[in-house]
């Protein structure tokens, strides 16, 4: 408990510190907490220190997180890669998607969203150039995918979403995040709902808010080591 006391002060600290050092508005960079491999329990403590938004990878893990902390107020993102049959299960019980990368994921969520809720908040994942990973659409078919999510009557396309390669040369990292950036305030110009750059992980949110990024995404500098 002290533990993870200690450990959110100290990432919010640096975030707030890495605005401070960049031009970047004091609060303009959200903490998204990834606790993914970690229990219940454990995003109960961070809930109690004030942090609201989760981010899961896993739809069964996630699932059960979710039932067993419906007693408290949390904001839940998907941000793991979607296989097509889980599309249901995640319109019905996340607030946000950040992983679409394909047209057949973002229709199946928009059409599965059930009625009475509000829209479901996307944002598309891309591909960067140099990344082997493959998750994400290339850059130049983001922005039809943008249309279409922007067109889809259950979704509402928030942002832009990306996991470069892991590189520990900060100016490297800086090059990766540039290009996202570029991106999403190109699109920022025909989409007025796009405010969220999700951008930054443990190794790499320093690199990421100095290149504008809204929503960082940490796991192990929060929680420690997964198994
Ligand atoms: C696991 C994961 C993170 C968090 O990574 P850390 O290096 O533990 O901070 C962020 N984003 C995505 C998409 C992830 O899968």
């Amino acid at each position: 408990m002290i533990q993870i006391t200690t450990s959110i002060d100290d990432v919010s600290r640096q975030i707030s510190l890495h605005e401070g050092n960049y031009q970047r508005p004091a609060g303009s960079v959200r903490l998204l907490a990834v606790s993914k491999k970690h229990s219940a329990e454990k995003i109960r403590q961070v809930h109690a220190n004030g942090i609201v938004e989760f981010g899961e990878n896993y739809f069964q893990e996630a699932l059960e997180k979710i039932h067993i902390l419906s007693d408290i107020d949390l904001i839940w993102h998907f941000i793991g890669p979607i296989q097509a049959n889980k599309t249901r299960g995640i319109a019905e019980n996340f607030d946000w998607v950040q992983s679409v990368d394909r047209a057949k994921i973002a229709q199946r969520l928009s059409d599965q969203r059930s009625s009475e809720q509000a829209a479901l908040n996307i944002c598309v994942q891309v591909n960067l150039s140099a990344e082997a990973s493959k998750s994400g659409i290339a850059s130049h078919e983001v922005e039809s995918l943008c249309q279409l999510v922007s067109e889809l009557p259950k979704l509402c396309l928030r942002g832009l979403m990306a996991i470069p390669a892991p590189m520990t040369d900060f100016n490297r990292q800086r090059d990766c995040f540039r290009q996202l950036n570029l991106l999403f305030t190109n699109l920022q110009r025909h989409y007025p709902d796009m405010d969220t750059l999700s951008m930054g992980m443990s190794g790499d949110f320093e690199a990421a808010i100095a290149e504008g990024s809204t929503l960082v995404r940490i796991g192990t500098a929060l929680f420690g080591e997964r198994e």
